[in-house]
């Protein structure tokens, strides 16, 4: 599996450069155009890295992602203990009104250890115990499709420097760069093509994608000749306007047992945090993937609240107190809603075939490709994901982080401890 990281995401990954500079040739591949079209028109928008200020994307597989975490955490042994393959079996909550009430976060884990923490920040995924622990309201829902992932071979080398993503009626496909002659594949679909893409063999599985990516079955002659005079007419008016076609490279074959299926969904905390308390990542809000952006918002929060927390601690404050909690809260949801609601009307948007919303939505692509300054804004709200924290985030959390102490005494600031 692989993630497509944002600018923002990636320069705020300093341990890239620390840890990976000789040891593999290609750790990552910049995203340097985004081509994006729809399978019921063939309205195609396209992203260039020339007309944007910063780098398109990054592609980075998850394993180097994971490895560079884990030499950057024990490069910080002293300060950081990691327990791994530990299982949180209960939480304990202090009650910041109660005089009888423990005054830190309790964690009971399976193996019978308990740690105390004055500030927990739970990174523990959709179905977050933590959250449902507390009792934070949550809105949520399922989609009707699953992705299915894989990693591609392609017939053959290429410069591979594009991001391809067809919006079909069942779901997105997408196509992500991992070097010359591999891609990724991110398919959206229902739960029972899911199933039986999961099921083909490889050469059927294969002529699934190269038939997803090129076959024009989904499209009519009205939407078609529509869209082409909507076309002509956009030409007439900005005749430099818009980008020449281009065709997505052919698949060959998959990698070994890489192909794998995920339920998609959607989830927003109404709360990110509470006393001694802060969710960050998939445990406070879950997006569909179409756009990327799962890592990228979590990423953000970890800039967010590393920024708040080493200014409170600079100021010799209570790193779990609510002051600066509700600062990270409000700034992330800010941040947050207005992206996830894109993310799910987008979705919405593209999950119809009806000819109306068909014509609407390729008018209305097209003129979004054919207007650069439109576009540059779009491209900076779906794919840069700008955020207003700017500082590069120095630590890194995969499960469940908390500062612990493992007597009844206040919890110094660190050691941190990472589960
Ligand atoms: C098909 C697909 C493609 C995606 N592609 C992209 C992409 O290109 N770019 C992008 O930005 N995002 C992408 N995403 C989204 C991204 O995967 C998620 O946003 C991200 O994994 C969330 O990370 P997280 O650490 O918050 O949660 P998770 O990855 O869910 O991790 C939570 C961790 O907490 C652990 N945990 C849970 N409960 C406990 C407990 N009680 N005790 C101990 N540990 C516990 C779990 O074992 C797990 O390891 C994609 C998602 C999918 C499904």
């Amino acid at each position: 599996m692989v993630v497509h990281l944002s600018h923002n995401s990636f320069f705020a990954l300093p341990l890239f450069w620390h840890v990976f500079p000789l040891t593999r040739s290609r750790i990552y591949l910049q995203a340097e155009h985004w081509k994006v079209w729809d399978a019921c028109s063939d309205a195609l928008i396209t992203f260039d890295k020339e007309n944007l200020e910063d780098e398109m994307a990054y592609i980075v597989e998850n394993d180097i992602v994971v490895a560079a975490l884990t030499k950057q955490l024990d490069a910080l042994s002293d300060n950081v203990q990691v327990k791994y393959r530990s299982k949180v079996v209960k939480y304990i909550w202090p009650m910041p009104h109660h005089a009888d009430s423990i005054p830190w976060v309790q964690i009971k884990l399976a193996n019978g250890d308990t740690l105390k923490t004055k500030l927990l920040i739970g990174a523990d995924g959709p179905n977050s115990m933590v959250r449902k622990s507390l009792g934070i309201p949550t809105v949520k829902w399922n989609y009707d499709q699953s992705a299915v992932v894989a990693v591609l071979h392609l017939s053959e080398p290429t410069e591979n420097n594009v991001a391809w993503q067809r919006f079909l009626p069942t779901g997105p496909i997408a196509m992500l760069p991992l070097s010359d002659t591999m891609s990724s594949l991110v398919w959206s679909t229902s739960h029972q093509l899911a199933e039986e893409l999961l099921e083909l063999d490889e050469e059927s599985f294969v002529d699934a994608i190269n038939s997803a990516f090129w076959s024009n079955e989904n499209q009519s002659e009205l939407i078609e000749t529509a869209g082409s005079l909507f076309r002509g007419a956009l030409s007439a008016i900005m005749p430099s306007a818009g980008s020449p076609r281009q065709l997505p490279p052919s698949v060959a074959g998959i990698g070994p047992k890489s192909r794998v299926m995920f339920p998609l969904g959607m989830g927003h905390a109404s709360e990110y945090i509470r006393h001694r308390v802060a969710l960050i990542g998939d445990a406070a809000h879950r997006v569909h993937p179409l756009a990327g952006q799962g890592v990228n918002l979590g990423f953000g929060d970890v800039t967010c609240l590393t920024q708040l927390l080493s200014q409170a601690a600079f100021n010799g404050k209570d790193l779990g107190a609510i002051h600066h909690l509700l600062e990270y809260e409000t700034e992330r949801q800010r941040h947050n809603l207005p992206m996830m609601t894109a993310i799910d009307l987008m979705k919405r948007l593209y999950s119809t075939n009806v000819a109306p919303v068909v014509l609407l939505r390729t008018f209305g692509l097209q003129a979004t490709n054919m207007l650069p300054s439109l576009k540059v804004s779009t491209a900076c709200f779906v794919h840069l994901n700008m955020s207003s924290c700017t500082v590069p985030w120095n630590l890194v959390i995969s499960f469940s982080i908390s500062t612990t102490c493992q007597s009844s005494a206040p919890p110094p600031t660190s050691p941190l401890t990472v589960f």
